[in-house]
């Protein structure tokens, strides 16, 4: 690595860790999971002082003074959509928790939280927007967007992939299949994709660690610059998972195989099982979408944790696999780049305008929580945030003498000039 790339990449790891001494963000609103669907108090917090544009000047606080959350006003259209969206779904009882990681399966199933943030850096949010829960696969995205800024896009695509596997999270079949239809004798792509478990544990073996550092405080501190405040992991979710992800250890061993994993497997496995086991709340996971939407840029801290470029390939894969095997009919459906995770949070990002944070442990049989994806899609809706959607602004075809032959006469050129 040349001088310049090194000072580059020196810098933007200094936030990672400065970002670790940043105050918590404020706790105040904490979720009850609880409230009547009738009396839905929705807490809308201010954007703080403007975002500086000396990226790292943020990261050791963020905004000077952090404003206090308020009750938002009827009339707001973000406070409609998530009045709305929770009290629709507030008493929908479909889905059942993750059990295959035993701790999931005592989880509160009726905790409910859902929380907005704009790329302006306003928040709103309700019901349990702050308890706390594993992050799960929701990490995946975090960490490879940590491996395309250092690492680079192509090392990415080459290694792991971005194409979908249509297949289960844990699909050991989705390895072999990639593994037998390579694009060319340098291009074996037996990981899939970052999103599913094999691409993400293979992002942990790649994810570049400076000299001096370990590859743990690069992956934590990076979600914590994503989060902006400091996070910490769930003990019990990470023993949990650790004892009993012999289907992981099945994935591992194979990518060894295949070399797609560099280092030790076990080790790999074990760094992306504590990375799975990462506390969040909706109110984070809202946030860390954000940065995405806001092109890389955290809009409560102001912190540029990644490049424009890099959050857009984010987003792009997050179209591909970010809700597994039924991403095409959730793109199809709502039309926004979105991530689960088994432990009932879903992150769903609209590029340039906002980011929901979801949290309801209720999954459905792909792993998805489904309050969360009908909470989406309801807001979604009304805010009109599907990046598919568009629109008529060209002319409209107004008058007969535009129409062409055969249905009608030539339409004369001025016609067709017109206004645009
Ligand atoms: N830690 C979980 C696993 O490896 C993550 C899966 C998920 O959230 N879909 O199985």
């Amino acid at each position: 690595m040349d001088g310049r790339r090194r000072r580059l990449w020196m810098s933007r790891l200094a936030w990672v860790f400065a970002i670790a001494a940043a105050p918590a963000s404020c706790a105040t609103m904490h979720g009850s999971g609880g409230g009547s669907a009738d009396a839905v108090a929705v807490s809308y917090t201010p954007p703080g002082d403007p975002a500086s544009d000396v990226v790292l000047a943020a990261a050791t606080g963020g905004p000077g003074v952090m404003p206090t959350p308020r009750p938002a006003s009827p009339g707001d259209p973000f406070r409609d959509a998530l009045a709305d969206a929770y009290k629709s779904f507030k008493s929908l009882g479909e889905g059942k928790n993750a059990d295959y990681i035993p701790v999931l399966a005592k989880v509160d199933p009726g905790l409910y939280g859902l929380v907005l943030v704009t790329v302006r850096g306003a928040v709103y949010e309700v019901g349990a927007a702050r308890d706390e829960f594993s992050i799960q696969s929701v990490s995946k995205p975090f960490t490879v967007a940590r491996a395309i800024e250092t690492a680079g896009p192509d090392a990415v695509n080459k290694r792991i992939g971005v194409n979908a596997t249509g297949q289960k999270f844990n699909s050991i079949l989705a390895i072999d299949l990639f593994k037998n239809i390579p694009s060319d004798e340098k291009h074996v792509i037996p990981a899939g994709n970052p999103l599913v478990n094999a691409g993400a544990i293979a992002t942990v073996d790649l994810v570049p660690v400076p000299r001096g550092m370990d590859k743990w405080s690069v992956i934590m501190g990076n979600l914590e610059a994503f989060a902006g405040r400091k996070l910490t992991v769930n003990d019990e979710v990470y023993h949990s998972e650790s004892e009993t992800n012999t289907h992981n250890r099945a994935i591992v061993q194979l990518l060894k195989d295949y070399e797609v994993i560099e280092g030790d497997p076990m080790q790999a496995l074990d760094l992306y099982t504590r990375q799975c086991s990462v506390s969040v709340s909706a109110r984070d996971l809202a946030v860390m979408g954000a940065t995405f939407a806001n092109g890389g840029r955290n809009p409560i801290t102001g912190v540029q944790v990644v490049s424009s470029q890099t959050a857009a390939k984010v987003l792009a894969v997050l179209s591909t696999a970010g809700l597994y095997e039924t991403t095409g009919e959730w793109l199809y459906k709502v039309g926004v780049p979105a991530k689960s995770g088994v432990g009932g949070g879903i992150m769903a990002v609209v590029p340039g305008k906002f980011a929901i944070g979801t949290f309801s442990p209720p999954l459905d049989p792909a792993g998805n929580s489904v309050r969360g994806q009908r909470a989406i899609e309801a807001m979604v809706q009304k805010l009109g945030g599907n990046v598919f959607a568009a629109k008529p602004v060209g002319r409209a075809h107004e008058t007969k003498a535009e129409a062409s032959p055969p249905f009608g006469p030539p339409a004369p050129v001025t016609a067709i000039a017109g206004t645009n």
